[in-house]
């Protein structure tokens, strides 16, 4: 079923009402508050420099990964890439419409194709790749190996780099030239080995792939309680998945809570 645009804005300004802000609140430090439209992506601020870049894709068709811009004083941080090059084009494109620092660093949540093909082009661009260390030999191996495809954005670059990849522990604190936290933590489950999720506790986000909150299968629950077992602690309001239920609405912890216990 496809979402008009109207309701994916206004459920995504329900996103921004739920994280920091707080709906009728003050407005936030992000430089704009209304969403940014472009190709298949809404930008939608959730407060202080944080965004979400959510995909409009038919949701039926939606393995492109949502991501989160975080703006810091001279780089970005970017969570998570997207099935294909193009579409993780359109995401950095959608970021230059909020700013033109460069992306330092793009977080891979795990080496699943629908979250991986895209870093490519991030990489292109100069970004590392923060990604648990379980992950770290693949993701080399795939992007510093050879790139013959036509239109590979790493077939492009010349004096590629060998150490694009960073590895990390089960938790990593990342501290932003202006005090922005970033919290990444490593869910074991039986998704992926490798599995981050990243918690934003200024504006009380959590953004997790993979994870299916509104009627998940027996699987699916399985991951959905390794994620709330692994943050159950933490304190966010807004729940971001990197792929949204269908139909899409906006998912609290209180939503994820409830799911883990049905
Ligand atoms: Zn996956």
């Amino acid at each position: 079923m496809r979402v008009g645009l109207f309701g994916m804005i206004t459920s995504l300004r329900s996103i921004a009402c739920l994280a920091a802000l707080g709906c009728g609140a003050a407005p936030s430090s992000s430089s704009t508050v209304a969403p940014v439209t472009t190709t298949h992506v809404v930008v939608t601020p959730l407060g202080n420099d944080v965004y979400a870049a959510v995909r409009t894709e038919p949701l039926g068709l939606a393995v492109n990964s949502n991501s989160v811009f975080i703006v810091n004083d001279d780089h970005v941080v970017v969570v998570d890439a997207q099935f294909t090059r193009a579409a993780t084009l359109e995401t950095l494109a959608a970021l230059r419409r909020i700013t033109r620092k460069p992306v330092r660093f793009v977080i891979n949540s795990h080496p699943h194709f629908d979250h991986a093909s895209g870093l490519q082009a991030a990489v292109a661009e100069g970004a590392t790749i923060l990604t648990h260390r379980n992950n770290e030999p693949v993701l080399e191996r795939f992007l510093s190996g050879p790139r013959t495809l036509t239109g590979d954005s790493l077939a492009k670059v010349t004096n590629r780099r060998n150490d694009v990849v960073q590895g990390i522990g089960d938790r990593d604190v990342r501290r932003g030239t202006n005090n922005k936290v970033v919290e990444l933590h490593h869910v074991p489950n039986e998704h992926s080995d490798g599995m981050l999720v990243v918690h934003l506790p200024a504006e009380k986000v959590l953004w997790s792939a993979d994870v299916t909150v509104v009627n998940p299968n027996p699987t699916q629950l399985a991951t959905l309680r390794a994620v709330h077992t692994a943050t159950s602690r933490f304190d966010y309001t807004a729940f971001i998945p990197a792929h949204p239920p269908n139909p899409d609405r906006p998912l609290t912890k209180a939503d994820v809570t409830s799911a883990v216990g049905n």
